[in-house]
Formats: C-alpha cells, structure tokens, sequence
C-alpha cells in the first residue's frame, strides 16, 4: 500500500488528507495542534507523534503550511530536518504557498540528497480541498509531475505542470493577485448595489450571469446571506484567511519587482486587505472584505 506523510492539517491539509485516506493510501497525518490531529483521525487518518515519525518510509511526502519559512524549516532546518529522514526514492510535493525562491534552494537542497521535491500550490479553496476538485499548479521535472499525479488526481480535479521548481508558485501568486481583484470589486459592486436598495441575492445572481461574472460571485459570495455555504455566511469563519491573502499579495509584489511587472492593480487590493487587516480582520476570511466596504460607508 501507497504511505504518504502528510504535514499540516489546518483548512485545507485536513480535509486533502481526508480524502487521500478515503481513496486507500495509508495517511500518516502530523500537525502541530491537537485538534487538528483529532480531526485526521476521525478521518481515517494515522496520526503521527512528530513529521519525522509521518515521513520515515513513506513514498510521498506532502506539506500544506502557511509560508516559506515553515517549508524551510521542516525540510532543511532543525535538529531533524526532514530530508535526513525521507527515503530516495519518495518525492515531496509542497502544496503550500510560498515564494518561488525559497520553492527552488528547498528543491536543490533534496536534490543533493537524491530526494525530489516539487512545488505544487492549489486554487480552489476549502470547498475544493473538501471535494476533491482541487487545481494543482506544478513546478518540477516532467518525471516528478507524473510522479505527483498518482496522489494529485485523488486531491484534485485539474492537475497543470507550470515548468520546472518555482514555476507552479508564480503561476498561483499571479491567480492570487487577480483573485484579490476579483474579490475587492466584487465587494465593492455589492455594496454599491445594496446602498442603493438592491437585494444582494438578486443582484449578485444578475451579475453572475451578465458580463461581471467571476469566481468570487460564482461560489463565494462575500455578502452574508446570499450563499449559504460560504464563509460570508458564518461569520467569516474558515476559509482563506485575510493574512493569508496578505502573504500572497506580498509574494506578488516580490515577482513584480524582480520582473518590473507593472502591477498596479494588484497594488491597490493589497492596500485593502493590508487596512483591512489594520481594523483587526486578518483571522477572518478574506471575503470578509465585505465589512471594510460596509464600514466605511
Ligand atoms: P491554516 O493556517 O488553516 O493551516 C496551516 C496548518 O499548518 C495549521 O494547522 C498549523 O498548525 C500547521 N503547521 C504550521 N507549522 C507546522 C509545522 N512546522 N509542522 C506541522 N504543522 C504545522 O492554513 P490553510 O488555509 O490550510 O493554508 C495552508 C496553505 O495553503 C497556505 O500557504 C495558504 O496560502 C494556501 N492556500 C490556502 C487556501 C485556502 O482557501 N485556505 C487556498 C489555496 C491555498
């Protein structure tokens, strides 16, 4: 049987580890909180007391985790860095959102111990890490992309090989910056439609219809109320964290500098979630967006 150590269990690691346990592969689960662990078991999940302990043997090694510096500090930093316990022949797939450079010195670092490593970040949020229909951006050779697709395919819906290490987290920052578009006017139309006695549920079914239809409008609607299951709708809660966003604008601006890639509206979003942060919102979801817009009406 397949063994994949999987390090990272918060929104979206959980329920992707879920359903790669629910599909047959022996899952050893490691989080650093409790409750996470709890939930992996419950989950069909074999919880693992350290990542060391989840990676020994395995054949793949995934990592779901917020920046680059706790990828760093998994696989290369330490008193066990990961990569002294990873057998050769396994490959690591790092599904978090980090910077490109770190992606690449991670990936020669494990490819001077004869481990492959392949960054592949994913769009489509918890909704999609709860149904499987995930897209993965990879950046890796073409062996370990075909490697990868064996657990992939299980977690995901769209599998994209972006180039090789590196090219799979530029290709997400540059979704996440126009996701943060998309998001910050999708808010902003809702609000001005509603402050002109519109219904958010009516307007937002117009729009999604009409030429104004994105993602964001599609299956998160950041107007409590109008989409039962999205994060609007409790509160805020889950989801894709406004600091989270944050990180990714700042990873934007990290490309756009290096390339002189003008980005200016890319500059205004991160503006918006930075002072929306500044009120005291970074935990919440970054729909919740919404409340600055309400606010400062
Ligand atoms: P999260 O904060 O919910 O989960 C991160 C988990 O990592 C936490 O449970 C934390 O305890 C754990 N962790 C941190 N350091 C660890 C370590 N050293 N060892 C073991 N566990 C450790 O974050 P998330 O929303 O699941 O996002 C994870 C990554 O996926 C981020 O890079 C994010 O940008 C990206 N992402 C998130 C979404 C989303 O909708 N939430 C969508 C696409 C991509």
């Amino acid at each position: 049987m397949t063994t994949v150590a999987f390090i990272g269990l918060g929104n979206m690691g959980g329920p992707m580890a879920a359903n790669l346990a629910k599909a047959g592969f022996n899952v050893r689960a490691f989080d650093l909180s409790e409750d996470a662990l709890e939930t992996a078991e419950a989950n069909g999940c074999e919880v693992a007391f350290s990542a060391q302990e989840a990676a020994t043997g395995a054949d793949f090694v995934i990592s779901m985790l917020p920046a680059g510096k706790h990828v760093r500090g998994l696989y290369v930093e330490g008193d066990t860095p990961l990569f002294e316990v990873i057998k050769q022949s396994a490959l690591v797939i790092d599904c978090s959102t980090i910077d490109a450079d770190t992606a690449r010195s991670v990936a020669a670092e494990g490819e001077q111990l004869g481990i492959g490593f392949v960054d592949a970040p994913v769009s489509g949020g918890v909704g999609g890490a709860q149904a499987g229909t995930l897209t993965f951006i990879v950046g890796g050779s073409e062996a370990q992309f075909e490697q990868a697709k064996l657990v992939l395919d299980v977690m995901g819906k769209n599998i994209f090989h972006a180039g090789d290490h590196g090219a799979g987290q530029v290709a997400k920052v540059c979704n996440n910056m126009l996701l943060s578009i998309l998001m910050a006017g999708t808010c902003e139309a809702i609000n001005m439609g509603v402050k002109n006695g519109l219904d958010p549920a009516v307007l937002s079914e117009i729009m999604k219809q009409s030429s104004g239809g994105n993602w964001a409008l599609n299956v998160y609607n950041p107007y409590p109320g109008v989409m039962e299951n999205a994060p609007a709708s409790k509160n805020y809660q889950g989801g894709f964290q406004v600091d989270l966003m944050i990180k990714d604008l700042g990873l934007a601006m990290d490309v756009s500098q290096q390339s002189a890639s003008a980005v200016p509206m890319g500059s205004a979003a991160r503006s918006l979630f930075t002072l929306h942060k500044a009120k005291g919102n970074g935990k919440l979801d970054f729909s919740s967006l919404m409340k600055l817009y309400q606010d400062e009406a």
